[in-house]
């Protein structure tokens, strides 16, 4: 699933006040029925059938063949427009530009602002690991409503923005959070280049200490970031270590704590090693190196996500884990192999039952170039 930016261009104030009227009946229903769109979206002269069966055209939506009635599904194509369109209003994004990374839950985008300021737009799209696999994937489905994925999705984005933006105001060294609307946040873009892709340091004892010392820097604050790997650690051209990456960043106090430190701490001691023959003797410990001095936690809960969306989110991250390792992958590891997003398109197509699904991954990938969206803050 793409960012189909060429869609956003040509819509009316009252396609868009359906989407939006989708979007609210969706809260309620899994299927929202056709009437209470009609209800909801008020239009003066009538007309919401024709328009949702071209939203549904534009796969902003999806027809869904409900037992009891037919109704709609707000797909993500349709909920990308309605992120973008906030931002639009709120000034914060007026064009996207081409898309830098695909990632296995996310997709991300340079956008820029009126002033052409250049950021970066990143879309999470949680569920992909079941998007996948058609046969578990009956079962695994009977027990969560498949809407649920694009909730989850709007939680890893909130998630990632509170601790983003709490980092920041703290001095971390991570992109500065510029705005967050459903399952999308805008973040200053960091011209540096993923560690990963970089082959010699000038002094890897060096960079090597700064990423440890950084580690036990955010344990002293109260946090793991869980996910601390060559993939989300961008390296500048003077050698300053950026992070990115934090839906899956956990409180010191988690019961899995120590676990998810020293996996952290062996990803870079792995990494050193194989890329840089670069060893050390010298690695933080958990017990002994982790000194709670602050609580960005606690500032993180205070600021807007709260306790029980964070353990919502969990254990769907584990839920997704669980499935991945069934199947023999690692869902939250990430890759710089394309190979995952042919898989699902592939797959998706063996499906029937789920429209909304069908929509996205069998939707042809769009060349995005540079767009205005001028028309959106209208
Ligand atoms: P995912 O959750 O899919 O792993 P990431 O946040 O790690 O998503 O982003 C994926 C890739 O996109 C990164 O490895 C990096 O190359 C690029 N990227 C993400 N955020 C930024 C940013 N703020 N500035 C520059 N590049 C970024
Ligand atoms: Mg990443």
């Amino acid at each position: 699933m793409k960012l189909d930016a060429k869609v956003l261009r040509y819509m009316s104030a009252e396609d868009f006040r359906v989407l939006t009227a989708a979007e609210m009946g969706s809260k309620n229903h899994e299927v929202v029925p056709s009437t209470l769109i009609t209800q909801i979206a008020q239009l003066r002269h009538g007309g919401s059938h024709k328009i949702l069966s071209e939203l549904a055209r534009r796969n902003l939506v999806a027809k869904v063949q409900h037992i009891k009635y037919d109704g709609y599904r707000l797909t993500y194509g349709g909920y990308d427009y309605l992120a973008l369109k906030t931002f639009c209003h709120r000034n914060s994004v007026y064009s996207v530009g081409n898309q830098i990374g695909v990632g296995k839950e996310s997709d991300i985008y340079i956008v820029a602002n009126e002033e052409e300021r250049q950021m970066v737009l990143k879309i999470q799209r949680l569920g992909r690991v079941s998007f996948r696999t058609i046969k578990s994937k009956r079962d695994y489905l009977k027990n969560r409503k498949s809407a649920s994925w694009m909730y989850m999705s709007k939680l890893a984005a909130m998630k990632e923005y509170a601790f983003m933006k709490v980092l920041h105001e703290n001095g971390f060294p991570v992109p500065e959070p510029i705005d967050q609307s459903r399952h999308c946040i805008v973040m200053e873009l960091i011209d540096a280049f993923p560690l990963r892709q970089i082959t010699e340091v000038a002094n890897p004892g060096k960079l090597y200490s700064s990423l440890m010392n950084l580690i036990v820097k955010l344990a002293s604050y109260g946090l793991i970031h869980g996910d601390f790997n060559e993939f989300n650690i961008l390296i500048r051209d003077n050698g300053e270590a950026v992070l990115i990456d934090f839906p899956q960043m956990i409180s010191i106090d988690h019961p899995n704590a120590e676990y998810y430190f020293n996996r952290d701490v062996e990803c870079i001691r792995v990494f050193f090693k194989r890329r840089f023959q670069y060893e050390s003797l010298l690695y933080p410990k958990f017990k002994l190196d982790t000194e709670r001095q602050f609580d960005l936690d606690v500032q993180v809960a205070a600021s807007g996500f709260t306790k029980k969306q964070q353990q919502e989110l969990e254990k769907f991250q584990e839920e997704e884990q669980k499935l991945a390792e069934e199947l023999g992958e690692d869902a939250y590891k990430d890759s710089d192999d394309g190979e995952e997003e042919s898989d699902e398109e592939e797959e998706s197509e063996e499906e029937s039952e789920d429209e909304e699904e069908d929509a996205q991954g069998s939707e042809e990938m769009p060349a995005i170039g540079k767009l205005s969206l001028a028309n959106l803050s209208q």
